[in-house]
């Protein structure tokens, strides 16, 4: 199953409801950073919740960015989404590893620690819109729930879920986020809290065989709702050597020029994708002559 999210709404738009599944762009990164278990179920949550969060962009050329900074051995995740949810992100330590927790699972939260988690909204003209809130748990849903509720006043419930494989392959990975307009009624709101209840966690749906048109239905079942979109998604950098050298370029004469006084090829590094651009002394050169003083 390719990766895919559905965004739908439910009594009367009262209710907007987005299921995503993210196995395969969960994989690719997981690929492309060596992550460990515990590494790859934080990115593959954030990745996930950037997807479902590239779906809420109105604008074509919009962005939203997820950055968490934590004092655990994982020391923060990033990750920026397109409003088409292409996703891109990185973990600050990708070797982080932590017994399992408590209940025998992942310990994402440990991973992270104490920290914040702030969300940039880029819409394209003018500052950037920041949110931030500290951490609750750094579980990275709960940590969400929490950001709608206090920095945009939206009741939301998320459930997002990465599961590891023994041999480190990622086995299931998805979200669900459930968002309440100021016009739910409290039938509506009682019902869906119900369903919540009685729901197992995401992976074990997608476990159990589930698509993400079954988990809406099992959710949504005694609501009128209807889809209104289904998305491809998936693990996207749109970084390349031409962008690094206008990067390069815009650094100005002088910078360019110790460069090439070091005599030393110069290796730039993409985090979002793990990507190396290397750059020998007379690529510098050329460089020089294009740039400004
Ligand atoms: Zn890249």
């Amino acid at each position: 199953m390719t990766d895919y999210l559905l965004r739908a709404t439910a009594a009367n738009h009262s209710v907007r409801i987005f299921v995503a599944t993210t196995k395969q762009l969960v994989q690719k990164a997981a690929d492309l950073h060596h992550t460990t278990p515990v590494a790859s179920a934080a990115l593959g949550r954030t990745l996930t919740a950037g997807c479902i969060m590239g779906a809420m962009l109105k604008g074509e050329k919009d962005l939203v960015t997820l950055h968490i900074k934590g004092e655990g051995p994982l020391r923060g995740v990033m990750v920026t989404a397109d409003s088409q949810s292409h996703v891109k992100g990185y973990v600050y330590n990708p070797q982080a590893e932590l017994p399992l927790n408590a209940v025998g699972k992942l310990d994402v939260g440990g991973a992270i620690g104490p920290g914040t988690l702030r969300i940039i909204r880029d819409v394209g003209m003018g500052d950037p819109y920041v949110g931030q809130i500290e951490l609750v748990s750094g579980e990275i849903a709960e940590d969400l729930t929490y950001y709608f509720a206090t920095s945009e006043q939206v009741p939301t419930a998320i459930a997002l879920g990465v599961l590891v494989d023994r041999d480190y392959s990622i086995r299931q990975a998805g979200g669900i986020m459930i968002q309440l307009m100021p016009d739910a009624t409290e039938e509506t709101i009682s019902m869906i809290e119900q369903k919540l209840q009685a729901l197992s966690s995401v992976t074990s749906l997608f476990e159990e065989g589930h698509t993400p048109e079954e988990i809406l239905k099992i959710i949504l079942g005694d609501l009128d709702y209807s889809i209104l979109e289904r998305r491809d998604l998936s693990f996207q950098c749109n970084c390349s050597k031409e962008r690094v050298e206008k990067a390069l370029i815009s650094l100005g004469r002088q910078e360019l020029e110790d460069m090439i006084h070091e005599g030393k090829e110069i290796d730039l590094h993409c985090h979002f994708c793990n990507c190396h651009y290397p750059f020998t002394v007379d690529e510098l050169e050329s460089l020089y002559k294009a740039a400004r003083s």
